[in-house]
């Protein structure tokens, strides 16, 4: 397993793959590496020649007081991770060889990323957009693959490739858990033990929803309710969002007629935790 940590040696050795006829699959990541990754990984390995994952903590994407600083980070762990999945290249550049003195290009979609975490983290798809679009162009993908946990992150990096015409496919990877169904996030690094066993509501909640849409309730605002009363049960949490929308266009939907997109942001200290499922009409 090789480790690039240069954009223009990493551009060479992409370039060199397809030279000799390889195809590329990548990960991207931002590290402290788990279960949900290396998932993403392995999906990629049966699809192509070489699996590159990258690792970058990108900081356009993160707000004024968000937790840039303290996002965790064990390199040698996550090369453990990476050999045991398989991985053919680590892609491990550093913040100011991405973004150089005098970088000023960005990107933005204009409506998927509106809402959800649009609204707490409003730079947040501009930076995720732009260096998903660096490490397009630096990792020279035939396949790109994106955990479902972000929904509207691969709702958004979907629509980038499709309108800024990426030659290359968005793969999604499910979301992977923990034993009691808590999705698993670097950032469960965060919680302390009261708010690590309270977590686990997030999943639970979804679960009450899609009985809830089993047993053949429609509404939102009633699915909704159950969601948000299960979760506030818990003194730790504080609910970001809890939303039911479109699963393509993430707009607002009153009622459960066509596959809805259940999306979770919750507070549990200084963790910010997303999850979601995708909910279907009974019939
Ligand atoms: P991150 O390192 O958190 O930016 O995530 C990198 C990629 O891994 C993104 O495509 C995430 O959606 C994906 N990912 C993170 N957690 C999980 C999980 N529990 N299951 C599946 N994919 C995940």
């Amino acid at each position: 397993m090789r480790v690039i940590t240069s954009p223009l040696e990493m551009q060479h050795h992409a370039l060199a793959l397809l030279a000799a006829g390889r195809t590329i699959g990548l990960v991207p990541t931002m590290g402290y590496l788990h279960e949900g990754h290396a998932s993403l990984a392995r999906i990629a390995r049966p699809r192509c020649d070489e699996v590159v994952l990258s690792i970058f903590v990108n900081p356009t994407q993160f707000g004024p007081g968000e937790d840039l600083d303290k996002y965790p980070r064990d390199f040698a762990r996550d090369e453990a991770i990476c050999r045991e999945a398989g991985v053919d290249t680590i892609f491990f550049p550093s913040a100011p060889d991405m973004y150089p003195a005098g970088y000023s290009v960005f990107l933005e979609e204009h409506a998927l990323s509106a809402g959800l975490c649009g609204v707490s983290r409003p730079n947040h798809f501009r930076g995720v957009l732009t260096v998903v679009a660096k490490l397009f162009n630096l990792c020279l993908p035939h396949l790109a693959v994106f955990g479902e946990k972000d929904a509207q992150q691969l709702r958004v990096i979907r629509q980038m490739t499709r309108d800024l015409n990426f030659p290359l496919e968005i793969v999604p990877g499910p979301i992977v858990r923990e034993a009691d169904g808590l999705a698993m996030s670097s950032r469960n690094k965060y919680l302390t033990p009261d708010e690590r066993r309270d977590a686990v509501l997030l999943r639970q909640s979804l679960d009450l929803a899609e009985m809830l849409a089993a047993g053949g309730v429609t509404e939102a605002a009633e699915i909704l309710r159950s969601v948000r009363d299960h979760i506030e049960s818990s003194p730790h949490a504080r609910i970001d969002y809890a939303v039911m929308v479109d699963d393509e266009m993430l707009t607002p939907v009153e009622a459960l007629r066509a596959p809805a997109l259940l999306a979770l942001a919750v507070h549990f200290g200084k963790a910010r935790l997303l999850d979601n499922t995708v909910l279907r009409p009974e019939s």
